[in-house]
C-alpha cells in the first residue's frame, strides 16, 4: 500500500532549531553571573549603532543613515547559549574587548561548542569590563541541543532583511566550517 495522502506531514517532534522569536539576546548585568555552555560553533559578530531607541546594524558606512548623524558604532559578538539556570535557550551578546578569550579557545578547541562560560562585570557596574572564564564542558558537543545559524535570528529580531549580509569573521581559520561564510 503506497503512501496516505497527508502520512508525511507528521513527525514524532519539531525540526531541530527553536523558533528566533523564542530567543532573546542576554547581555551579563553588572551584579550577576551568567554561567552556560556555549551552543555556537563559533562567534559572529558585526558593527551596530544604538539609534533612535533600538539596534540598527551598521551594514554600509557609506548609506548607514545612523553614521551619517554621527553616532558610534560598535563591535558586538554573539553565539547561542543555554544558560544553567532554568536551562533558558539565548543568544550572548559580549563586547570587543571580550572575544579573545573565545578565540582563544576556538583556535585552540576548533570549536566553541560544548565549552562552559562564566561571564560577569569588573566592579559589577553596568558598563564594567566583562570578565571572562571559559572551561571545558561535561556535556559532549554531539550530545548537545543543535541550532541552526543565529545570524537570522539577528536580523529578524532588528527587523532586517533575512538577505543583509552580516560580516563574517575577518580571516578563515583552522576549524572554519566550510560553506558558513556569508556571501559579500
Ligand atoms: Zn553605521
Amino acid at each position: 500500500m503506497g503512501i496516505l495522502p497527508g502520512q508525511q506531514y507528521f513527525g514524532r517532534r519539531p525540526d531541530d532549531g527553536v523558533s528566533p522569536r523564542q530567543w532573546k539576546i542576554r547581555r551579563c548585568g553588572a551584579t550577576e553571573k551568567l554561567i552556560g555552555t556555549c551552543l555556537s560553533h563559533d562567534l559572529i559578530g558585526g558593527y551596530t549603532h544604538w539609534f533612535r531607541g533600538r539596534t540598527l546594524p551598521c551594514v554600509d558606512p557609506s548609506t548607514c543613515e545612523a553614521c551619517q548623524a554621527s553616532t558610534p558604532r560598535r563591535w558586538h559578538s554573539w553565539f547561542a547559549a543555554k544558560l544553567t539556570k532554568f536551562s533558558e535557550l539565548v543568544i550572548i551578546e559580549i563586547t570587543e574587548r571580550a572575544v579573545e578569550p573565545f578565540d582563544s579557545w576556538f583556535r585552540q578547541h576548533r570549536t566553541l561548542r560544548g565549552v562552559c562560560f562564566e561571564l560577569s562585570r569588573k566592579g559589577r557596574k553596568e558598563n564594567g569590563q566583562l570578565c571572562v572564564r571559559l572551561k571545558d564542558g561535561v556535556v559532549p558537543s554531539d550530545q548537545l541541543q543543535s541550532i541552526g545559524e543565529i545570524d537570522f535570528m539577528l536580523l529578524r529580531m532588528w527587523e532586517m532583511p533575512d538577505n543583509v549580509p552580516m560580516r563574517e569573521k575577518k580571516a578563515k581559520r583552522d576549524g572554519d566550517e566550510p560553506g558558513t561564510a556569508v556571501a559579500p
